[in-house]
């Protein structure tokens, strides 16, 4: 925050050649960190609101770094964005996910889809569709298994945006749009592009049971992806009332803390199914 006054000057120089070093020591960390394979995916199951099956798993990110512990997300998908390193980042995540689901599907784990999330820069990157081919034929995964899961700001040149969603449905995986209801996007494009699902996002789900405009919204997308042929999931469901709202009005899929936090693999797999023993 830029302070005024006195000493204004001087306190937010300060404040920028700090915040400044830190950064450029965490980006320096962060391309060494894919060399010294510190980054890891944690992955959060995500249901079927009737029978409470397990219906997909959403892949997300974790630094584990070497002097700061367990980093989340927020704290270096952006640096990663801004300084390129993305591109490697989001290669090693998409190889790793779809290298342990098809080790999830061989082992006796569930024959269920992995999301994985794309960033804007990986979404628009030239050879998207070719790297993506690549990785599944490197890792087994049929395309069938694996969701990208992108968001409506990704999409702010439509007919650009229709050729990439049209490449990667040739290949035969889904999309979902993240995050849905947060953008300003034009609801015209949505019938044009080939969407499997919208995933409601969590700041309409926090308040569902007290704010009804938030539940008038929710029931309105539920019922729009129902018109326009689309799946719907709602995210961040973290009680059993929000998680009756939404079965009272038929949205089939979930993915919150309610059922389970994002975990590593091995406890993943130890609290929700059992391998078959090699
Ligand atoms: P997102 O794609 O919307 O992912 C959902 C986030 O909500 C995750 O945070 C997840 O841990 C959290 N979450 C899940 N259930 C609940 C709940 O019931 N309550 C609450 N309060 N939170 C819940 P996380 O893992 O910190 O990821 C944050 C964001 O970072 C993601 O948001 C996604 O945009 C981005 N991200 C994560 N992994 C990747 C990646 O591999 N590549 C890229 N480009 N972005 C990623
Ligand atoms: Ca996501
Ligand atoms: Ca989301
Ligand atoms: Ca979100």
């Amino acid at each position: 925050v830029k302070k005024h006054g006195k000493n204004g000057y001087r306190y937010y120089s300060h404040e920028l050649d700090s915040g400044l070093a830190e950064k450029m020591e965490l980006e320096a960390d962060l391309r060494k960190a894919l060399e010294r394979d510190e980054l890891t995916v944690h992955y959060q199951p995500q249901f079927d609101t009737s029978d409470r099956s397990m219906i997909g798993i959403e892949a997300l990110v974790r630094w584990n770094h070497p002097a700061r512990g367990l980093l989340y997300p927020k704290t270096f998908i952006p640096l990663a964005e801004e300084t390129g390193l993305i591109y490697d980042l989001g290669t090693w995540v998409l190889r790793e996910a779809c290298r342990q689901m098809k080790d999830w599907h061989d082992g006796g784990g569930p024959r269920i889809p992995v999301s994985v999330n794309l960033s804007s820069l990986q979404f628009h990157q030239n050879n998207l569709v070719g790297y993506v081919t690549r990785i599944l034929e490197e890792t087994g995964l049929a395309p069938e298994y694996l969701v990208l899961e992108i968001t409506e700001s990704m999409m702010m040149d439509p007919a650009t945006s229709k050729a990439i969603l049209d490449d990667l449905a040739r290949l035969g995986i889904r999309i979902s749009l993240d995050d849905f209801g947060t953008g300003y996007s034009s609801l015209s494009y949505l019938r044009q592009f080939p969407i499997h699902k919208l995933k409601i996002d969590r700041s309409f789900i926090a308040d569902i049971t007290m704010n009804d405009n938030d539940k008038a919204i929710v029931e309105t997308i539920i019922s729009m992806a129902r018109h326009l042929n689309m799946n719907v999931i709602a995210e961040g469901i973290e009680t059993e009332d929000q998680l009756e709202i939404l079965k009272a009005n038929a949205c089939k899929e979930i993915q919150g803390y309610y059922f389970s936090r994002p975990l590593p693999p091995d406890e993943l797999e130890k609290t929700f199914w059992t391998p078959i023993q090699a």
